[in-house]
């Protein structure tokens, strides 16, 4: 028997969700801090925003309001810790999507204060997660990190979360489906009954995502939206958090963070290329495993992207070139010697990923000796 012992930071200390999460939630906040950093970006959220701040404002706490000017990065993290420092703030309130959210949790770890997190969008679950993606100013992945622990307190509050544009719930989705199809192939025959649960919680939650998202997204109004929504920002968040460090992932992400190392024309979000990355890891089963089982997953999984308007093909990413040699940077990228992509039950090299890449929304058959 294996002497290993496992960590795990399960989930966040409080969790208050619903209609008017905030409402109740925010009398939680002066018994752990007084003077918190309220952290935010876009401008479509400032408005919500300086509303959490004025009311904290009027708890008597003193608000230090911040933004981020790029994604979740080392120049951001930086000014803003030193902000933080300087002016004595004793936690952060990371208020936004989930860049926002991660560079409030990493703030708040370096300086060993609270973290609250209020998610203003579904679509991560980084609002619940002990852990955080790093990103370069201009979006590239750079490499997760891994914290103390979750936040002290996460809001999910319904009526804040569904002012978010549809497009972040469609992206979350995506994300959450991820779990399944990364867990599934990279844990699927582990030993550990924690791993092995977490694998069957990301099934329900599959299954789940597959059946409402449709309704949840033409009506945020419907019980639908609430199962959705709370899976991809709460339960994804939660299965990462039980099944531990080997139960996350494998390829769909890896290519996410291969593909974040290319110009854009228009940006995507994080589970918009993560959804393609899906397509792509099933692709590499078919290619690699003769895996038939992958190709039917594959066209369930492209009726619901259609649904949800995320992209199914290469040229729908948004990216300034689709020439070769680009590509060839995120494949380079996406297979370095530390890449989850090495999750995977077998050897990937750039070229089945090249290959992949192209090819990943055909849903031909790739006969068992057409290929090596
Ligand atoms: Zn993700």
């Amino acid at each position: 028997m294996q002497a290993i012992n496992h960590l795990h930071k399960i989930s966040p200390e409080k969790v208050v969700r619903g209609e008017k999460a905030w409402e109740e939630a925010k009398e939680l906040i002066p018994s752990l801090c007084k003077k918190p950093l309220l952290l935010g970006r876009s401008n479509c959220t400032y408005e919500i925003r300086r509303l959490l701040s004025i009311e904290l404002s009027s708890m008597g706490l003193n608000i230090i309001n911040e933004e981020l000017n790029h994604d979740c990065c080392e120049v951001d993290l930086q000014r803003i810790s030193s902000i933080a420092k300087h002016s004595f703030c004793d936690a952060i309130i990371a208020s936004g999507g989930g860049k926002v959210l991660d560079a409030g949790k990493l703030i708040a770890n370096r300086l060993k204060i609270p973290c609250i997190t209020v998610p203003l969008s579904a679509s991560t679950c980084a609002g619940w997660t002990a852990l955080a993606n790093i990103y370069s100013p201009k979006g590239s992945f750079i490499k997760d990190e891994i914290l103390d622990k979750c936040p002290k307190l996460l809001i999910f509050d319904y009526n804040l979360v569904r002012k978010a544009p549809k497009r972040t719930l469609a992206s979350g989705i995506a994300d959450a489906l991820a779990k399944w199809y990364e867990a599934s192939i990279s844990s699927g025959n582990s030993n550990d009954s924690l791993v092995q649960q977490s694998v069957q919680m990301a099934r329900v939650l599959r299954d789940q995502l597959l059946i409402d998202s449709k309704t949840a997204l033409q009506d945020p109004n419907s019980s639908a939206w609430i199962k959705v929504a709370e899976g991809c920002a709460l339960t994804a968040g939660l299965i990462g958090g039980i099944g531990g460090a080997k139960c996350r992932t494998a390829a769909a992400h890896a290519v996410h963070n291969g593909l974040t190392q290319l110009d854009f024309k228009q940006k995507s979000l994080h589970g918009e290329l993560v959804g393609y990355g899906i397509l792509v890891q099933l692709r590499i089963e078919e290619i690699l495993s003769k895996n038939q089982l992958a190709l039917q997953t594959k066209k369930q999984l492209i009726e619901l992207l259609i649904d949800l308007d995320l992209p199914i093909d290469i040229q729908s990413l948004g990216l300034k070139s689709y020439e070769k040699k680009e590509l060839e940077k995120a494949c380079i990228f996406a297979c370095n010697r530390n890449s989850e992509i090495h999750n995977l039950p077998f050897k990937v090299n750039e070229n089945t990923l090249m290959e992949a890449l192209l090819d990943a929304h055909k849903l031909d058959l790739i006969s068992s000796n057409e290929k090596i």
